[in-house]
């Protein structure tokens, strides 16, 4: 059992949490020493297998043809955001605002199209090597012939899923021949599932929440060895498809000419759900970029699920409806009420700190970067903007020289929004 009145006398933002009031959170043990479960050398390997489908990739989802094959989002200047968030929030100029459109992400429109995909392309390679005669120098795009089809069609790939993982999944796995089952919770939107149902996708709709759907997932998969369960709450393929971001921003900030350095601080938001995309996002920033860089988590006030992990330390053995919280938001893959069991661990040290956001908020950053950037998101993916205020307020100036920072805004999802859903998103941001 928890003890709520001694949580929050150990750790007063509890109350506020509690109130759904927007919390900053700094993280006391960040940049402590720690060892991590993964090295450069993990992600850099990630990195490699990503390379050896991307002749693969490039055949079959022809919209990669620009990254050659890889699945890769643009990072843009958002200046007229930058100067609308500094005129209606009153901030002082603090460097550059930019745009990770990884909502515009080939394949699944969102930053699932990272982690998901990698861990079913990494599961194909080591059945095909196995099974099928796939060797490593190969040109992978054999792997649409029908031979490796009627392969990878004797495996099962399971998840539970909100929505974008759910997608992310179904729809490489179905590509590449596997039979696919999604579990829902039922409150998942409508849209997503008739989406995976078309691509032949087995929809399994759950009536209760996210956390129950994986673990009804977990079970259905636990006793058939050629079902191969994507676990959201602690795979390790997971995030490591995450982490190869890190190392791709490294180039685009080098093609920008940017500097990431003690005078050049980068700051980074990213909104969090269970927290494997941003986590592995963030774990190979700071592999790539090490002490210059400051990551952060968005979370709605709904559900904190990390921030309130982190903060206690009690991680996944802590939810937020421990503290009394319901859950509930719009915003699609952060409606996590408890944490990945891996990721908190990981964090601990390389995570500058955490901030949350109410659903309204989110909407009227949507809406606002909708009419200046003509740039669609999803309400989870402009939580990321409400960091800007918070880091500029709570950080100690004399320590940072925060007018030559860049700021970037990790735009988690969108692309896969239909228009009329969009359109209401963004009506909503304006009456917000
Ligand atoms: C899944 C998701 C996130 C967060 O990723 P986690 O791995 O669940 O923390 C953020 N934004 C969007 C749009 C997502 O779908």
């Amino acid at each position: 059992m928890i003890n709520v009145e001694k949580l929050k006398s150990n750790f007063p933002l509890v109350n506020d949490m509690q109130q759904y009031k927007p919390i900053f959170w700094k993280n006391p043990h960040f940049r402590n020493d720690e060892t991590f479960p993964f090295s450069l050398d993990d992600i850099e390997d990630a990195a490699a297998r990503l390379e050896r489908f991307s002749s693969y990739i490039r055949n079959v989802f022809p919209k990669t043809e620009k990254d050659h094959g890889l699945i890769e989002s643009p990072l843009k200047a958002i200046p007229f955001m930058q100067q609308a968030l500094v005129d209606s929030e009153h901030l002082e100029q603090s460097g550059k605002l930019w745009l990770k459109c990884d909502s515009h992400l080939a394949i699944s429109g969102s930053i699932k199209a990272r982690g998901g995909i990698y861990e079913v392309l990494k599961l194909a390679e080591s059945i095909a090597i196995k099974e099928c005669g796939l060797k490593y120098t190969d040109d992978y795009k054999i792997l649409s012939e029908s031979k490796y089809k009627a392969c990878f069609r004797k495996y099962t790939v399971a998840v539970g899923s909100t929505g974008n993982l759910g997608l992310s999944i179904g729809i490489i796995s179905a590509q590449l021949g596997f039979q696919v089952i999604v579990h829902m919770s039922s409150d998942a939107r409508q849209w997503k599932k008739d989406l995976l149902r078309s691509r032949g996708v087995k929809v399994v709709e759950h009536q209760s929440d996210y956390q129950y759907a994986v673990a009804e997932g977990r079970k259905a998969a636990e006793n058939d060895p050629t079902c191969h369960f994507i676990d959201d709450e602690g795979s390790a393929d997971l995030f490591l498809g995450y982490t190869v971001a890190g190392l791709r921003l490294k180039t685009q900030l080098s093609n920008e000419g940017i500097q990431v350095d003690a005078q050049h601080p980068l700051f980074v938001y990213l909104p969090c759900g269970v927290g494997g995309g941003p986590g592995g996002v963030a774990f190979g920033l700071n592999q790539v970029f090490g002490d210059h860089v400051y990551c952060l988590f968005a979370e709605p006030t709904h559900a904190p699920c990390m921030t309130l992990g982190m903060m206690t330390q009690l991680h996944n053995q802590i939810a937020v409806t421990d503290i009394g919280l319901d859950g509930r938001t719009d915003a699609d893959g952060l409606a996590v009420a408890r944490p990945s069991k891996l990721v908190g661990h990981i964090m601990n040290s390389l995570l500058y700190g955490a901030f949350t956001v109410e659903d309204q908020q989110m909407y009227r950053y949507l809406y606002l970067l909708s009419q200046k950037e003509r740039i669609f998101v999803e309400p989870s993916a402009a939580s990321g903007f409400a960091g800007l205020k918070a880091v500029l307020k709570h950080t100690d100036k004399t320590h940072f020289n925060l007018s030559n920072a860049n700021h970037i805004v990790w735009a988690t999802g969108g692309n896969m929004v239909p228009k009329e859903e969009m359109l209401k998103y963004v009506a909503q941001g304006k009456q917000s």
